[in-house]
Formats: C-alpha cells, structure tokens, sequence
C-alpha cells in the first residue's frame, strides 16, 4: 500500500498521503501531520482512487468517517 487518507485533526481537511513518509503538511492549515499516529482511514495503491476518495469525503462531509470507512470497505469502485 503506497498511499493512505488521513484527516488533519486540526482542521478536519481529508488529505493523501504517502505511507513511506513519516510526515505531511496540511495544506489547509499548514499543521505538520505525523502520519504514524493518525488514523489511516483509507489505503491504496492507486493514486486514481485515493483521489476518489478524497473527493467521496469532501462530497459527504459530516465527519463521521467510521461509517464512511464502513462504507467504502463495502464499495468496489
Ligand atoms: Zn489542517
């Protein structure tokens, strides 16, 4: 899995990240995120889906992402 969704727990925005990196910086709120203590909600290898991801998230989002993860886990795209 080379890629991962993550949620900055400082301005809720959903971003990719890459799971070899150990940080990343919101480009929201400038927060440097530590990837191995967020919650990765969503892994992948293809780059087309997580960017669907993000967009499934900024469509529908009411912050509960465990329903959301519920729901992809149950979705092929
Ligand atoms: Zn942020």
């Amino acid at each position: 899995m080379r890629y991962g969704v993550v949620v900055c727990p400082k301005c809720r925005n959903p971003k990719v990240v890459l799971l070899s990196f150990k940080t990343s910086k919101c480009a929201r709120c400038n927060k440097i995120l530590d990837i191995e203590k967020l919650k990765i909600i969503y892994k992948t290898d293809s780059e087309s889906e997580v960017r669907n991801v993000i967009g499934l998230i900024n469509a529908d989002n009411d912050g509960n992402y465990d329903d959301f993860k519920k729901m992809m886990s149950e979705q092929k795209f």
